[in-house]
């Protein structure tokens, strides 16, 4: 098939990753395009517009350390920025590096297919076209591809349905409506009590309990301001030391074992006045120690249990099957209180599950819910799901889909072996969402676009993963995730909410600042392990 424009990188969705990627490798000289199925840039702050949405990293961890100027120009607002003030965040990021003129939006990126005899991208999109590039990235995104669950009677709902990726810009009006809600993760924990605020009624529909820390969120004054600018070099430097790549203080003791019961409980109290995704860092074994696990998650339950005012929704709240931090940490803003509240009703869907929605609402094992809204909560087919919901087939044909059956094997979740040339930002076999994405992507963009501008030089035209190394890493990937409590439960960070996922942690769970090292390590050794060629 031949190619209506040539460029030397394809890049897909304009993202945090995407448009970062565009900026550092379009510097290095070379053609890119940016495709983007969305109309704007901002990824998932664009997608995700929910009530209540915001990032639960704080606002002076979550954004980019590449500009200087950037760094020193954006006021951040509050301690935890919300959807609006990230999409206009990345909005300022695309006009003043001049981003839009090589980024097509409502453009989806439908299949793409590597040609070996020119070792090359054959890229077809949703409008039609057919691109070619030498290389692909994918800045697709960990958590893009939108999961809504399948409900017997789902299409024949007669009021509003949302997810809450899909919200619609003009938003929802669910004043004096009943809405229903289903799922309780984080977008569920953040939206729900925004909803509370003037829905007639909210029925939560909650399959698992979860923890979750309280934000204590607040604005941010000039004072404080000033100094996040004039220490930002600092704190970047030293989240790059750490594992979750964010510039919380490090823990006072290492292990909850370490002290006695007095000062492990005043150790805590502090950091849950301090909230936050600091909270599971309080000491550094919680999620390797089951004992340690323990005494966090007792703390953690029992101060739950103070905010919720009839016992027997805190029980239900709180009928937690798994270990603290073996989900993804929720951080919430006023989430229990909204039990409280006459007009917001937990319904229990692990005891009695849904089985059909009607046109009037929903219906469980053992009740009917008449509804005028219903929203989605439920989340997104992480880590892969965007990848493979393309059509990639790299060399001899071979799709992705096929090669990751099993397993999304990787070599250090950059590149997969059988598919030159094709590099994955925050893919499988990365930290990704195990650690503050937006570091991730910044690290991730450099090394490829260090290894681009080595290729380059080196008259270089082909990239791929050696399958030993890859395979090597995949142990690696699965040695860690088996020493620690991440992951030993059903949920999104092992692939149990997709029907047909392969089980298990894809994310390298040994440390943002290892992985650096281990990246930087093998690309000082002549990219060890990837082969390159002409
Ligand atoms: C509600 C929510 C809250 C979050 N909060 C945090 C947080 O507090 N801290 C944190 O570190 N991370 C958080 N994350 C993770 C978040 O996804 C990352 O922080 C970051 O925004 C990812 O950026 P990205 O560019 O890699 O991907 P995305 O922002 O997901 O962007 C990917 C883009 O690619 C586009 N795309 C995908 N497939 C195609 C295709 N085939 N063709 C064309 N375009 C395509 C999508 O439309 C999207 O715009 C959160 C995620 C969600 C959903």
């Amino acid at each position: 098939m031949s190619a209506d424009r040539d460029f030397d990188v394809v890049v897909i969705g304009a993202g945090a990753a995407g448009l970062y990627a565009l900026h550092r490798i379009r510097g290095l000289g070379l053609s890119v395009r940016v495709f983007e199925q969305g109309g704007g840039v901002g990824g998932t702050w664009y997608w995700n517009r929910y009530p209540g949405a915001r990032c639960d990293v704080e606002s002076w961890d979550y954004c980019y350390s590449f500009s200087e100027e950037l760094e020193q120009e954006w006021d951040w607002s509050e301690r935890y920025p919300t959807q609006a003030e990230l999409e206009r965040y990345f909005n300022h990021v695309a006009d003043r590096f001049d981003l839009r003129r090589d980024i097509e939006f409502d453009t989806r990126v439908e299949q793409a297919r590597f040609d070996e005899s020119r070792n090359r991208w054959i890229v077809r999109t949703s409008t039609g076209a057919t691109v070619s590039a030498r290389y692909l990235v994918s800045a697709a995104g960990c958590l893009s591809e939108v999961h809504k669950p399948r409900i017997t009677g789902a299409d024949t709902f007669a009021g509003e349905q949302h997810h809450t990726a899909r919200w619609p810009a003009a938003g929802v009006e669910v004043t004096n409506k009943r809405v229903g809600v289903i799922g309780t993760g984080s977008s569920g924990v953040q939206v729900i009590p925004q909803l509370a605020k003037r829905a007639e009624h909210v029925f939560v529909f909650q399959r698992t309990a979860q923890y979750a820390v309280p934000a204590h969120n607040r604005p941010l004054d000039d004072e404080t301001r000033n100094e996040l600018k004039r220490s930002f070099r600092q704190r970047q430097a030293f989240k790059r030391t750490t594992r979750m790549g964010m510039s919380n203080p490090p823990p006072a003791v290492s292990s909850a074992l370490e002290v006695d019961e007095a000062t492990r409980t005043d150790i805590l109290e502090a950091s849950w006045r301090r909230g936050g995704l600091a909270f599971p860092g309080t000491f550094d074994d919680i999620s390797t120690n089951a004992e340690s696990n323990r005494y966090v998650a007792r703390f953690v339950r029992d101060k739950i249990r103070a905010r919720i005012e009839a016992p027997e929704v805190a029980d239900a709240l709180l009928d937690i099957d798994h270990a603290f931090g073996a989900r993804r940490p929720i951080v919430d803003i006023d989430y229990f209180e909204a039990y409280n509240r006459d007009h917001v009703t937990l319904v229990d869907v692990g005891a009695a599950p849904i089985t059909e929605v009607t046109p009037r609402g929903l219906r469980t094992t053992e009740g009917r819910y008449d509804l005028d809204v219903l929203v989605y909560a439920t989340g997104f087919d992480g880590m892969t799901g965007a990848l493979l919901s393309m059509g990639i087939r790299g060399v001899g044909g071979l799709a992705l889909r096929d090669k990751w059956a099993d397993w999304p094997s990787t070599y250090m979740g950059l590149v997969a072996s059988g598919f030159p040339n094709l590099f994955m930002i925050t893919g499988p076999g990365s930290p990704a969402v195990f650690s503050n994405v937006m570091l991730s992507i910044e690290q991730h963009v450099e090394w490829i676009a260090d290894c681009l501008a080595h290729m380059v030089k080196h008259g270089l035209n082909r990239i791929d993963a050696n399958p030993e190394a890859e395979a090597q890493w995949t142990r690696r990937i699965h040695e860690l995730a088996a020493r620690s409590v991440v992951g030993k439960t059903n949920s999104w960070w092992t692939g149990a909410n997709i029907e047909g996922k392969p089980r298990g942690v894809t994310m390298y769970l040994g440390g943002a600042h290892n992985y650096r090292a281990a990246c930087d390590e093998i690309a000082a050794d002549g990219y060890r392990g990837f082969v390159l060629s002409r």
